[in-house]
């Protein structure tokens, strides 16, 4: 017996009665670049029409789709992001208009993004044209609303802003906040914050709204874009391999995590191909085109409302990003420490992981330079101290900073003591008088100590309660991974009624872990071979003893994965080895930022030490000064800059 065909259920019924009623559907936005999108001269060695390439279709379509709020590229170069994020910006003004906060790197960036490739894209896609002439016949042409960080249309404005600059983030809210390199961002915009926090925060009181950050990937454990790839579901382009058919991502080295690999023959770039992970199968680049073509993404998390995609330069149809000129590339890129960190970045789209390679201290040793220790080079403006709290002990360098951030360590030493007995502080007064012989009759005293407060923390409190608040600054080491370098301060002293002591105590947190990371990057560098030029950021030591450069490196950088899956990378001390030294190198390059080394412009200025007139000092003998004689006031010119006295965080307390 056959049942009758079955009527339409009440739910069917309403279900077609709905699609009846719904508006005719927006176009996605990789539909949307294929009809109206074209390619300007300025940003295309191909302009004219574009075509959405298979890889390019999935996370663009993210960017349209409601059911997506973040949408994370993280990406080598060529791989054609900028467009995308040009096609989409073209997408809300035309399909789904609302404002847009469009971040980049520096207000520098943001200009030369909105002549080089917004003003083109207005001008050659006819449906923005169209909309922008409306607009300004509306208004008329001196009131367009139009400028270079500015545009506005019906239904929202769009709104370019550098990330180094806090009054950006300070208009109007947006519904779409897009951020761009991402991980050239500065830690804070100005002294606002962390500036994706910032423009995300722009867009909280939209139900729908959407984040989209993309960038080239820089150092493992600080960068960005790591971290919201980490934070989505993690997809990865896989493509079948010709003869086997089996799918896997691209990958340029073997490794137990799978994926198709890259090989070539000693010598023979030009015959690079990839391994298929399955069968061994060779996959030559003649497959590229019809592999990437017949593509998918494959998330490895569940998706929560958060795409993100990793893709770099082996799936580019860029004629100039073969798989042999990849393999040329790195050739030429692993000669030097810094081309194949530049490689790794832009050309695999990853980062750069330190880890396991904590700078070698006999290097560091063997290259010591012969000035006396105690003296101040040529080329040092400002002393600074770091101290590191021992049960038994205080541990303290004293580092002089030049130009460009090089650095020489000046005097490095152990003072021993109860640091649990407020009395024997006293021998940190001690160390804070202590002056430092310059050529040229020029005496130099520490201009700012930081000491840490994770240990015997009130006895620390209680001696810096009494030192100069311009001289001395407690310090604490921030656990959180992307902390700034160093941190607003906060009061540790507070009244039973909650108010604070104007003359309260503070605490400064400090960022370990970035200055670690730039520490090392540091530690690196060598002079220029050819013509012994010093590079920015280079350290110099005089012959100070083989413990001092154990103890500066020994830390390394180590991934693992926690226990929700996610890569986490941690600095680890090498086991048997002590780092107080590095701590102290930490402190005192905090309180170097303190005093305005990171916003000292480069070689603008020749360097001007700070003089403590000789013949003031001769007055009374060294070892009797238990208060400093002050500091003369820096010249308002160059020197202040540097100095920092009255401007940033300093004129805040
Ligand atoms: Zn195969």
């Amino acid at each position: 017996m056959s049942a009758p065909a079955p009527l339409a259920s009440l739910d069917e019924v309403i279900a077609r009665a709905r699609a009846a009623w719904r508006p005719p559907p927006k176009l996605t936005l990789s539909q949307w670049a294929d009809e109206h999108f074209r390619l300007s001269v300025e940003a295309s060695a191909q302009p004219g029409r574009w075509t959405t390439l298979p890889y390019q279709v999935e996370p663009m379509n993210c960017m349209s789709d409601p059911l997506v709020t973040d949408v994370t590229v993280m990406k080598s170069a060529r791989i054609g992001y900028t467009l995308m994020i040009s096609a989409a910006i073209g997408y809300f003004v035309d399909q789904d208009p609302c404002s847009i906060l469009f971040v980049e790197p520096t207000v520098e960036d943001v200009k030369s993004f909105s002549k080089e490739t917004i003003a083109p894209m207005i001008r050659d896609v006819p449906r923005l044209a169209a909309i922008m002439e409306d607009e300004a016949e509306e208004k008329g042409p001196r009131d367009s609303g139009n400028t270079i960080q500015g545009k506005t249309y019906p239904g929202g404005r769009l709104s370019l802003v550098g990330a180094n600059s806090g009054a950006g983030f300070r208009r109007r809210s947006c519904r779409v906040a897009m951020f761009d390199e991402v991980d050239a961002y500065p830690a804070s915009a100005g002294s606002d914050g962390d500036p994706v926090k910032l423009g995300k925060k722009r867009t909280e009181y939209f139900w729908n709204r959407k984040h989209f950050a993309g960038s080239t990937p820089l150092v493992a454990g600080l960068s960005r874009i790591e971290a919201l790839f980490l934070a989505g579901d993690q997809r990865r382009y896989f493509v079948p391999c010709p003869h086997c058919g089996a799918m896997d991502h691209l990958v340029f080295r073997q490794s137990d995590k799978g994926g198709h690999y890259m090989v070539w023959p000693d010598d023979k770039p030009e015959l690079a191909h990839f391994v298929c992970s399955a069968n061994g199968c060779v996959i030559e680049h003649s497959s590229k085109r019809d592999m990437v073509e017949r593509g998918e993404w494959h998330a490895s998390k569940p998706f929560e409302g958060h795409a993100s995609f990793h893709i770099w330069a082996a799936y580019s149809y860029s004629p100039n990003a073969t798989w042999g000129q990849i393999a040329a590339e790195f050739i030429e890129a692993r000669r030097t420490r810094e081309t194949l960190r530049t490689f790794v970045n832009t050309t695999l789209g990853e980062t750069w992981t330190e880890a396991g390679e904590a700078p070698d201290w006999e290097r560091l040793y063997r290259r010591r330079e012969e000035w006396q220790l105690g003296t101040v080079p040529a080329g040092v403006k400002v002393l600074t101290c770091g101290v590191d709290v021992q049960k038994d002990r205080w541990v303290y360098e004293v580092v002089g900073w030049g130009e460009d951030k090089q650095s020489w360590s000046i005097d490095a030493g152990v003072i021993p003591g109860n640091t649990s007995d407020s009395a024997a502080w006293v021998a940190l007064d001690e160390l804070l008088s202590r002056r430092y012989e310059g050529g040229a009759g020029l005496v130099f005293a520490i201009r700012m100590l930081g000491v840490d407060s994770g240990y015997n923390t009130q006895e620390v409190y209680h001696w810096v309660r009494q030192q100069d608040r311009q001289r001395v600054i407690a310090l604490k080491g921030s656990s959180t991974a992307q902390a700034p370098l160093i941190g607003p301060p906060t009061d540790v002293d507070v009244l039973r009624n909650g108010k604070r002591f104007a003359r309260g105590c503070k605490v400064w947190p400090v960022g370990g872990a970035t200055a670690k990371t730039e520490l090392y990057g540091w530690l690196q560098l060598e002079p220029a071979l050819e013509t012994g030029e010093i590079p920015p950021g280079f350290c110099h030591f005089p012959m100070l003893g083989p413990e001092f450069f154990r103890q500066l490196t020994a830390e390394h950088l180590v991934s693992t994965t926690d226990r929700k899956g996610y890569t986490v990378h941690e600095w680890q001390k090498i086991p048997g080895r002590e780092n107080h030294w590095l701590d102290c190198r930490v402190y005192a390059r905090a309180v170097a930022s303190v005093l305005g080394l990171d916003r000292a412009r480069p070689r603008v200025a020749p360097p001007v030490p700070v003089p403590v007139v000789a013949a003031a000092l001769a007055a009374r003998p060294p070892a009797a000064v238990v208060a400093p004689p002050p500091l003369p006031k820096p010249k308002p010119s160059t020197d202040s800059r540097f100095l920092g006295k009255r401007s940033g965080w300093l004129s805040k307390r």
